[in-house]
């Protein structure tokens, strides 16, 4: 994670979650994150990103009628054609 991203967490009144990263937890649900559990590159993206688990990933892309694997992988093509 970027520390530019812990700083812009922190200035929007997200300390515990910025704290969370920096121990390597869940922003989320406060897990402790194992990286060895992603199975997409994607989700290591998203990790790196983010710092949310496996788990909260699947909750916030998965749970609606919108499939964020296709798009991701999407924008990860046309990222790497650029
Ligand atoms: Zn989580």
């Amino acid at each position: 994670m970027k520390q530019s991203v812990l700083d812009l967490l922190r200035a929007v009144g997200l300390e515990s979650q910025a704290e969370r990263i920096e121990r390597g937890d869940c922003p989320l649900c406060g897990c402790k994150v194992d990286v060895s559990a992603f199975t997409e590159e994607v989700e290591r993206m998203e990790f790196d990103i983010s710092g949310l688990c496996p788990k909260c990933q699947y909750k916030v892309y998965h749970t609606n009628k919108f499939s964020y694997l296709p798009v991701m992988q999407g924008v990860m093509e046309f990222c790497r054609k650029v």
